[in-house]
């Protein structure tokens, strides 16, 4: 994906299957309507790694770190994820971990930061690491997310408010699913995009005011702040993509007859 000058690819870790119903209260009728997003035994696959960012100059952003070399089982068995692919999907994309300048966290849940850092040693060495304060004070002693950025605290920068991170990406508070959670807008000339972190973990939740999130940690904010983000989106044109989207790949929000669709781009 092209946004004027920037350059955004997704980088992949790995994938996490999961029984659609894992939407708080979801049905299967409710996804009836919905099954394009679904696999041919009705399950979520979520997508799971970051994107790259390339800027003007030969910056490089990472964007999330995905999960990490880790596997597991979600809802006893009827889930699973597996990660463990950043690393080469970066070699294919001609990337060495010490190329990348930035890493962005649009959130610190476990499979945003997986890759962070590799017994205790940042994975990134050249890179100046990035989040939102809240996020950091509201996780910083979370048994998943110490081993990984405890040990690297005093190199974690954070921003408080919404700002420039670097050339043409700037944070954009989007809280509810965390208290940091952030989107993050790309801009280039009046080229313009969007990277939504977890603030929609499936196009579904911008289909449908009333759907629930996921794992938020203030589900009533965080569907505000989503409900505002897709009347913002419908018919703006604005190209988006999130973590866990199917493929990383970006789509649009249309809006016709007082209905919205989601294309692909
Ligand atoms: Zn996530």
């Amino acid at each position: 994906m092209k946004i004027g000058d920037l350059v955004v690819e997704p980088v992949h870790d790995g994938v996490m299957k999961m029984p659609a119903t894992a939407f708080q209260g979801t049905t299967e009728e409710r996804w009836a309507p919905h099954q394009r997003f679904l696999d041919d035994q009705g399950r979520l696959e979520f997508a799971l790694g970051g994107f790259l960012v390339r800027m003007a100059g030969g910056r490089l952003a990472l964007v999330d770190a995905g999960i990490g070399a880790r596997s597991g089982e979600i809802r006893s068995g009827a889930g699973y994820y597996q990660g463990g692919e950043l690393l080469n999907s970066l070699a294919r994309l001609h990337v060495r971990a010490e190329d990348i300048t930035d890493v962005i966290f649009t959130h610190l849940h476990f499979d945003h930061i997986g890759w962070a850092t590799q017994d205790g040693v940042m994975t990134f060495p050249n890179a100046a690491y990035r989040c939102d304060e809240r996020d950091w004070q509201h996780f910083r002693d979370n048994e998943r997310v110490q081993p990984i950025l405890g040990p690297i605290e005093d190199r974690l920068s954070m921003w408080a408010a919404n700002g420039t991170l670097a050339p043409g990406i700037d944070a954009m508070s989007a809280p509810g699913h965390t208290p940091g959670s952030t989107i993050l807008v790309l801009s280039s000339g009046t080229a313009r995009g969007m990277l939504l972190g977890d603030v929609v973990h499936c196009p579904v939740e911008l289909l449908d005011d009333e759907w629930s999130g996921m794992g938020d940690v203030d589900p009533e904010l965080a569907k505000r702040t989503r409900n505002a983000l897709a009347r913002e989106l419908e018919g703006a044109h604005v190209p988006v993509a999130a973590a866990h989207f199917p493929g990383m790949v970006f789509g649009r929000l249309l809006a016709a007859s007082g209905r919205r669709s989601w294309v692909v781009d």
